[in-house]
């Protein structure tokens, strides 16, 4: 039964779903959402954290696109880091603890109050098809609704199982039902599906954790935040002494070592259950057992899940292990002798289908209107899904008004590079961003996501005309800052040597640009245009550097490889790396470099290898 008409649905409200829905509603397209349970909109189904290294700087490419993910953490935060800062500015990131119910509920409320955006909560069994293009939805209950495009999120839901030791159950996410309907819909349309896992750790009682014996690991001071938009605006820094919580940190040790092992055949994963292929970089505490076996600990960090519950995260324990000897293995670490879990750990199984089947665009190549986003894609990751689920959504809303789609570049964007690696190279197991996927690493920075997509933010209509107006302000400033600074020269005295230096060689890990002030510069006033003079100052030799180099790795593409090459003497390779080329032994560097997991950081470790870098 027909029972109402939107431009875009969007199928899901986890990570990708509410940017896609949000955006899509915030462009003027009559958008509905469809999910499970209403109130898991924004639900973090593993752990209570956004950002870190690739991905902290993904929320602020989402939020120079007028995205919510920035604005919700620092909202609901209860503990912020920036990460990397032992090395340059270049390579910093943030990443923040959340209070993880204060999250799903900042996330609901934004979704509620969003004009010409809807929530429906039921099931999309089938999505309706004429002529290779979208045209309705159809739900559990048997509604019918036209619309233009379809966006599907549907996270870890489609067909999924849960594992628990050798308890198995239907469940998209603990203790949730999974979707089935959609399945169906795939194969009919000639999609193939492939299956991955993922897993996540037990919750521990807080009251029963002897925290006299941890590590304390405190947040920044002062802290950063994600969205450029929140309180102070137009900086990416809270003001100082922010309230914070503490986490802390612990290790396996021998015995939890021990526990695992012999209990290892008991797990989905090793037992055989579990045939779903898992992210390498979350791996479960027994595939870290497995895979390193002469290391003794492994570092595990306690997080609170919020400001008001007794739950802990222990980031780095995810297990399939039966209950009952999860708590074995949890009570042989040090400060959880006495611990009580309070939610088992479990694994999860999940279909998705290639990104290979996809447009850059994110569009499906073979129906028109339906845009896939999230871990339907094969990526792993609040972040991941978010920043392509803003992007589905603003080109469901775009097909949906018969205007062209946008798609990023790999040099504008870290989504650019995350929707160019899954559009070319599909997934073979789920993906994770990293620096190291991105060849414009130096360029592509936290501190400049605002200055490169506030542009396409404004144009497609998704941060205001006031917003644009006082970036373009801070972007002037800024210029006229390096160009005050352009050959600048200030005498130094080391000793009795008196010598003229350039700012960019006073402007050490050790000096920033506010102790120029002492050497008599003047410098910015305004600190997000300070910060980012003194970033541009220091990076911008080695920016143009990182360019020539992109330029001569192009023209190095047709370089063979040696079919006898011996990728064990290859240094500077990944293991990931290292296994790949083993198993398709590439004979081109431009065929090695479409492998899915092979990095431009393997590419130029591979040239140098081949004596074609100087
Ligand atoms: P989800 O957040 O899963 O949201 C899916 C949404 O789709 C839900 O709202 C659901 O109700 C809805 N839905 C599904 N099917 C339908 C349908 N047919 N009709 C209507 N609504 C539907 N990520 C990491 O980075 N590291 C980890 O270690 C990690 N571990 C995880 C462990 C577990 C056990 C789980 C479940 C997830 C884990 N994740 C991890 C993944 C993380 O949860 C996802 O990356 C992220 O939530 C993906 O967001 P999403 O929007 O794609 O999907």
């Amino acid at each position: 039964m027909l029972v109402d008409e939107f431009d875009v649905a969007v199928i899901g409200g986890g990570h990708a779903g509410i940017e896609a829905a949000l955006a899509s509603a915030r462009m003027g397209a009559k958008t509905v959402m469809f999910v499970l349970n209403a109130d898991t909109i924004g639900q973090m189904s593993c752990n209570p954290a956004i950002g870190g290294v690739a991905k902290g700087i993904v929320v602020r490419e989402i939020d120079a696109l007028g995205g919510e993910m920035g604005k919700a953490i620092d909202h609901t935060g209860i503990q912020f880091k920036m990460l990397n800062t032992r090395k340059g500015k270049a390579v910093w990131s943030p990443r923040a603890q959340a209070d993880k119910k204060a999250y799903r509920e900042y996330m609901k409320r934004v979704c509620e109050n969003q004009e010409n955006l809807h929530i429906k909560q039921d099931e999309v069994v089938d999505i309706i098809v004429e002529n290779n293009r979208v045209v309705g939805v159809k739900t559990r209950l048997g509604l019918e609704y036209k619309v233009k495009a379809v966006v599907v999120t549907t996270g870890t839901f489609l067909n999924g199982v849960i594992y628990i030791g050798d308890k198995t159950f239907p469940g998209g996410r603990a203790w949730e039902p999974n979707s089935t309907g959609l399945a169906d819909f795939y194969k009919r349309h000639g999609f193939p599906l492939m299956r991955f896992k993922t897993g996540t750790p037990a919750r521990l009682d807080r009251r029963t954790i002897d925290f006299s014996v941890l590590e304390p690991a405190p947040g920044d001071d002062p802290p950063p935040k994600f969205s450029f938009w929140t309180e102070p605006v137009g900086s990416y820094w809270f003001e100082k002494g922010k309230p914070q919580a503490l986490c802390w940190i612990t290790y396996t040790t021998p015995k939890t070592h021990e526990i695992i092992r012999k209990n290892l055949h008991r797990t989905a994963l090793y037992g055989g259950l579990i045939k779903g292929i898992g992210p390498r970089y979350c791996p479960s505490i027994e595939d870290k057992v497995v895979k390193f076996p002469d290391k003794e600990r492994h570092q595990i960090f306690l997080e609170p899940e919020g400001w008001d519950t007794i739950e802990i995260y222990p980031n780095g324990l995810s297990t399939s292990l039966p209950e009952e000897i999860q708590w074995e293995m949890y009570r042989s670490i040090p400060g959880l002798e006495k611990v009580e879990l309070i939610r088992p750990a479990y694994a999860i199984e999940y279909d998705v289908v290639p990104p290979t089947e996809l447009y850059p665009t994110l569009e499906t190549k073979k129906i028109r209107g339906l845009f896939h986003a999230g871990n339907f894609n094969g990526t792993t990751g609040y972040e991941e899904a978010a920043g392509q689920g803003i992007l589905a959504g603003i080109n469901a809303a775009l097909r949906a008004f018969g205007k062209e789609p946008i798609y990023l570049r790999r040099d504008e964007s870290y989504i650019g590079i995350m929707v160019d690696d899954l559009t070319t190279k599909g997934v073979t197991e789920p993906y994770r961003l990293f620096t190291s996927r991105s060849e414009y690493r130096l360029y592509l920075r936290q501190d400049n996501a605002i200055l490169r997509l506030a542009k396409l933010g404004r144009e497609l209509g998704l941060l205001t005309e006031e917003q644009y107006k006082l970036v373009k302000e801070l972007e002037s400033e800024i210029q006229a800052w390096l160009e005050f600074y352009k050959g600048y020269k200030v005498s130094v005295a080391i000793g009795s040597d008196v010598r003229a230096y350039s700012l960019s060689q006073l402007l050490t890990s050790e000096r920033s640009i506010w102790d120029l002030k002492e050497l008599g510069v003047s410098v910015p006033e305004h600190p997000y245009v300070a910060e980012e003079v003194e970033i541009q100052l220091k990076y911008e030799p080695y920016i143009e550097r990182e360019r020539k180099l992109n330029e001569k790795l192009k023209k190095l593409e047709d370089t063979p490889i040696p079919e006898d090459i011996d990728y064990d003497k290859v240094p500077g390779l990944t293991n990931e790396a290292r296994e790949k080329l083993k198993k398709f032994r590439p004979l081109t560097v431009g065929q090695a470099s479409r492998i899915d997991g092979i990095t431009p950081a393997t590419i130029t470790a591979l040239l140098a290898f081949l004596g074609k870098l100087d």
